[in-house]
């Protein structure tokens, strides 16, 4: 056995993948050399002197090996013996599945009211960097939910760009005046504004117009549809209870998400909104801040799921406001903070299946993902907490289960694998954390206790060897603007 920390990096890959385009051109004329190439297999590593959490389980599984085979894990089990692995000293850490955060929106940098000075290329520019930093600190997987990021998920799987696995909604669909309608005051009737223009958001009115939009959403390689349901805090003309989009323009929506095989997520505060969009056939709703018994009753005898932004939902709203939130804005933040208390004590009752997405943007936020995967055990009040590993479940195994149940096989593009699980035959997105953080979820905020993410197989950050080995990848901190991690 060959014991080498030394592994794959995502970077490496880039050349190793370039290096590679050219050996297989020139092998061409070569077969043999493609022959012998094939039967070595796929690279084995082998993460030795871990305890193991497989996302599922109540306690971590003690001094477990877990072995990866290409892409994917090949076995979880004590003593592997794997001839010709590369091996990871876990140096008694534990293994951890990926985080999930099922509620992104990288290309709503600075917020909905900004960007105005920004073309879709620098926008692009920024999510990718937004990406990047995600993945290095410890996401393997996002749902962005609102935002023109097909094209980078597309340049992510295909290896151009590093970043999580996405499942993306393309452009979110509301009705004029609705949630996603951002146009300043003075825009006429159906005028498109910045962010309509670079494809965040369609702003669309009647069933014929909606089901265009959606298809043309789907059609563009869209995961599946979000749609503003109701009002919402971070803009400027849509009351909270406001009562469109109608129940046929919603009942559009998810009529061209089944026709792809995938699903519609709602962004909504109040029961009216969740019970409109339930009726439609709605799997994934957001936020919820307002609804009380008469929705969410109803929701879990559905076996629909509560997408929840504890950061973003109860710490944000009933805090410190970010400084471009306008008068109005803190005014519906408030009425959130009141409603919010009893919400998640009724979704807790009524064992509602639950997942957490952070509902982060802007520059200052990406760090946020981290500190909102957290706080549901370090910020709610005592009597509303969730343990450290009901958090951990709601970051990984939870969110997991969700997207392989409401993206069918022809239209999703990781089934081939289980997500946020570490087990036989899942994905091989690891993570090794310095603690168990099932036991202390709160470990995650401090950055050096990540000591190695890997994606897919490969490794985007190892803090396990010495800093001037070659397989060393430092913590993110990527240049310029302000990462304040
Ligand atoms: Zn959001």
């Amino acid at each position: 056995m060959r014991v080498k920390n030394h592994v794959m990096t995502g970077l490496r890959c880039r050349f190793a993948c370039a290096l590679g385009l050219v050996l297989a051109v020139t092998a061409f004329a070569t077969l043999p050399a493609i022959g012998a190439e094939e039967k070595k297999g796929p690279a084995l590593v082998l993460i030795t002197n871990v305890d193991v959490w497989d996302g599922t389980s109540d306690a971590v599984q003690k001094g477990v090996d877990v072995l990866v085979e290409g892409n994917k894990i090949k076995t979880v089990a004590k003593g592997i013996k794997a001839d010709g692995a590369t091996v990871i000293d876990g140096k008694g850490g534990t293994v951890t599945p990926g985080l999930i955060d099922m509620h992104q929106h990288l290309t709503l940098n600075g917020g909905t009211a900004a960007g105005n000075n920004w073309d879709a290329y620098v926008q692009g520019a920024h999510a990718s960097r937004a990406a990047e930093y995600l993945l290095r600190s410890g996401f393997t997987t996002i749902r962005d939910i609102a935002g023109n990021t097909i094209g980078l998920k597309k340049a992510i799987n295909e290896g151009i760009l590093p970043g999580p696995r996405m499942y993306v909604s393309g452009p979110a669909l509301g009705p004029t005046g609705g949630h996603s309608d951002w146009s300043p005051r003075t825009a006429g009737p159906g005028e498109k504004d910045y962010q309509q223009k670079v494809q965040n958001t369609h702003v669309v009115d009647g069933r014929a117009e909606w089901l265009k939009a959606a298809r043309w959403n789907l059609r563009n390689g869209a995961d599946f549809l979000k749609v503003m349901a109701g009002g919402g805090v971070a803009s400027e003309f849509d009351p909270l209870h406001l009562q469109s989009p109608s129940p046929e323009e919603m009942a559009a929506a998810v009529q061209a998400a089944k026709e792809y095989g995938t699903y519609v997520a709602i962004h909504a505060y109040t029961d009216d909104a969740y019970l409109k969009s339930l009726k439609a056939g709605v799997r994934s709703f957001e936020h919820g801040f307002l609804t009380t018994e008469k929705s969410i009753k109803p929701l879990a005898q559905a076996g629909a799921w509560w997408s929840f932004q504890p950061y973003g939902g109860y710490k944000l709203l009933c805090g410190a406001y970010p400084d471009w939130y306008t008068e109005g804005m803190k005014k519906k933040g408030k009425m959130v903070c009141e409603g919010v208390k009893n919400t998640i004590k009724t979704m807790k009752k009524y064992k509602v299946k639950t997942f957490n997405g952070s509902d982060m943007f802007g520059w200052d936020n990406w760090h946020n993902a981290l500190v909102n995967a957290a706080s549901p055990t370090t910020d709610l009040p005592d009597d509303l907490k969730y343990t450290s590993l009901e958090s951990m479940k709601m970051s990984t195994s939870a969110p997991g289960q969700f997207l392989r149940e409401n993206v069918n096989q022809n239209r999703n593009d990781f089934i081939d694998a289980k997500l946020g699980v570490v087990e036989k035959g899942a994905w091989a997105d690891i993570l090794i954390w310095n603690g168990d953080p099932t036991k202390d979820i709160s470990l995650i905020l401090k950055e050096s206790n990540l000591k190695l993410v890997m994606k897919d197989g490969k490794v985007y950050k190892n803090l396990l060897v010495d800093p001037k080995h070659e397989s060393f990848r430092a913590a993110p901190a990527p240049a310029g603007h302000s990462f304040t991690m």
